[in-house]
């Protein structure tokens, strides 16, 4: 995008500097028979309750949704066992972690996060006027011991993701406690779960907010329940933080249609079945595909996996030959790993077309 600076009208200090998010391609020109694979959504779509439900808010277009949330919130505490008065919904994950920012880092704050984390930590933490700060990670995973060292007394807010996107790692909830345990007084620590429900058995530290006054965790209707562009995510946190939270909130900023195809879609349990174990099956075949073709990659918790490619440049043309094949998978430089490509799970033949290009590809290297 061009910068138009005026000469007199400015934005506050530092948000001229913000890189703009590039969400997954989702178009090659002149194709039709295109698969997207670069914003890790579930292949199969939204679900047929929450499809019902998006056919039935129709008629209701003209009323104003509901300021608290409540249905939503209580639907979410029931189905994942948590006090429904200390949810916030928003739009998307986004919107929380957004929220989080304004509320808590400002100008002079410093927001940390682990080295490959998602990109709108920083984003969020610099339309706020903070200092965004990463700490390094070891083997593609969050660092507790780094990100302990980074912090100090002007750190407000610590992000990571667990699975991490785009590595697809994640640290055990120990080390995640260990993290909270050790951070400085001030410092709330943020636990984004948008990959949670891919990860079996993991609450997505939602014990360990329940324990603790400084641990806040995000989750997504985008990943598992197939809504990406329904735009609903919520957060759990200590009410503290809650109540703060809802006074920047606008108080209509969910859609009576996002309330309700969201909860529609929490009562989905044959697709949420069905999509956990798709994902599961063909994360392990895709992974021991291209292993088997010399590709390595890292366990992976989430929906996709992140294949390493000897050097940015072998990954940016096996990227090239994907796309010559109508297949979109996510380029990762802007997360400092520019010889990995992340692909999505799709489903079982866009996961065959995937191995089959790049084994072609990788058989034709010197
Ligand atoms: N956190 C992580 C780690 C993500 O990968 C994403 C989506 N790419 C989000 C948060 C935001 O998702 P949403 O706003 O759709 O809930």
């Amino acid at each position: 995008m061009r910068q138009q600076m005026h000469a007199h009208i400015r934005p506050q200090p530092g948000i001229l500097d913000i890189a703009l998010y590039q969400g997954g391609t989702s178009k090659i020109a002149g194709r039709d028979d295109v698969v997207k694979l670069s914003s890790n959504e579930n292949p199969f779509g939204p679900g047929d309750m929450a499809r019902q439900a998006y056919a039935r808010a129709g008629h209701d277009l003209h009323r104003y949704p509901s300021t608290d949330h409540a249905s939503l919130r209580a639907a979410l505490g029931a189905h994942f066992g948590l006090d429904a008065g200390r949810i916030i919904c928003g739009a998307g994950s986004d919107e929380i972690i957004s929220f989080l920012c304004q509320a808590y880092a400002g100008p002079g704050d410093e927001v940390l996060y682990s080295q490959h984390g998602f990109l709108m930590y920083r984003i969020s933490a610099m339309a706020a006027g903070a200092t965004p700060v990463a700490a390094p990670e070891q083997e593609r995973t969050a660092d507790v011991d780094a990100l302990l060292a980074a912090a100090n007394k002007r750190t407000k807010l610590v992000f990571i993701a667990n699975p991490n996107n785009p590595t697809g790692t994640m640290i055990p909830m120990e080390e995640v406690a260990r993290l909270a345990d050790g951070l400085p007084a001030q410092a709330l620590l943020v636990l984004d779960g948008a990959y949670a429900e891919y990860a079996a058995g993991y609450d997505g530290g939602a014990a360990l907010v329940d324990q603790r006054d400084n641990v806040v965790m995000t989750r997504t209707f985008s990943k598992l329940f197939g809504l990406g562009g329904l735009r609903v995510g919520w957060g759990y946190g200590p009410q503290h933080v809650i109540d703060v939270l809802n006074r920047l909130r606008g108080p209509f900023n969910l859609s009576s249609m996002q309330l309700d195809v969201a909860e529609a879609a929490l009562g989905d349990a044959a697709h949420i079945n069905r999509s956990l174990t798709e994902n599961a099956r063909m994360r392990t075949w895709l992974a021991a595909k291209l292993n088997a073709i010399g590709l390595a990659t890292d366990a992976s918790y989430g929906n996709f996996v992140l294949a390493r490619f000897r050097d940015a440049a072998q990954a940016d043309a096996c990227n090239s030959a994907l796309l010559a094949d109508g297949l979109i998978v996510r380029q990762v430089g802007s997360y400092g790993l520019p010889e990995a490509l992340r692909i999505t799970i799709g489903d079982e033949s866009a996961c065959r077309r995937v191995a089959h290009v790049i084994a072609a590809f990788m058989e034709a290297q010197p």
